[in-house]
């Protein structure tokens, strides 16, 4: 099928209120043209000079957003037209990515990546490390972020039971900071997106409540 194709039927599988990241990473900005064809305009990505590219190249209505590992000394290469970075995980990071905001005269916003997988290898903070963040004097020094949410990434694993449990969890924390049951300096009314939900598990992930999707293969084809 054609981009178009699984962009329209990915579509029509999505909840209302839900957002489609449309994950482009390691594809040629001709297949990113295919789908901004179709109207899609939020697109992902896990490498900044990749990333900074294909922007370079592309219509200026796109808006990118940074989903994977991000090194500190590669934020300089996004800062100036991010829309979203989706996989913060520590307080040097949102330090860095504030540095630079204010250098571009912007607000960049971000979302803290919670850690629910069983596997070693995703990154992400775990709860106590988040509220901890939050918490923090350094966090009340960055006009420049705005912290609007959480994302997470599930175990891979075939075991819907497992992947649903994970979500459900990552829920619940959103919840807690959203309803002040703990206590963050956040703004609520900022605090909205909720990033959980890939190819093989977005369905899953709209069950326990997520409101943006990160759609890679499914769209696009795998990646080698
Ligand atoms: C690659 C990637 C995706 C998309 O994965 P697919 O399985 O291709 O849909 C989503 N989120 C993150 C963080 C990724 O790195």
């Amino acid at each position: 099928m054609s981009i178009a194709q699984n962009l329209s039927e990915i579509k029509s599988n999505l909840s209302e209120g839900v957002e489609l990241v449309a994950v482009s990473k390691t594809k040629p900005s001709s297949a990113i043209k295919e789908a901004y064809a179709t109207g899609q305009r939020i697109f992902g990505e896990n490498r900044p000079q990749e990333m900074q590219g294909k922007a370079e190249e592309l219509p200026k209505d796109i808006q990118w957003h940074m989903i994977g590992h991000l090194q500190s000394k590669k934020t300089k290469y996004i800062a100036p037209f991010v829309s979203l970075i989706h996989s913060v995980d520590k307080l040097s990071l949102l330090e860095e990515i504030n540095k630079r905001a204010a250098q571009n005269d912007r607000i960049i916003d971000v979302l803290l990546q919670v850690f629910i997988a069983k596997e070693e290898s995703k990154f992400g903070m775990d709860e106590d490390e988040v509220i901890e963040l939050l918490n923090s004097e350094a966090f009340k020094t960055l006009p420049n972020i705005r912290v609007v949410g959480l994302m997470g990434m599930a175990t891979n694993t075939d075991n819907e039971e497992v992947v649903r449990q994970e979500f459900k969890r990552l829920k619940s924390f959103f919840d807690s900071i959203k309803n002040s049951s703990v206590s963050t300096p956040l703004n609520f009314t900022d605090f909205t997106v909720l990033s959980m939900g890939m190819s093989g598990d977005f369905k899953i992930a709209m069950e326990e409540g997520s409101n943006m999707v990160r759609i890679g293969s499914s769209i696009f084809g795998s990646r080698n």
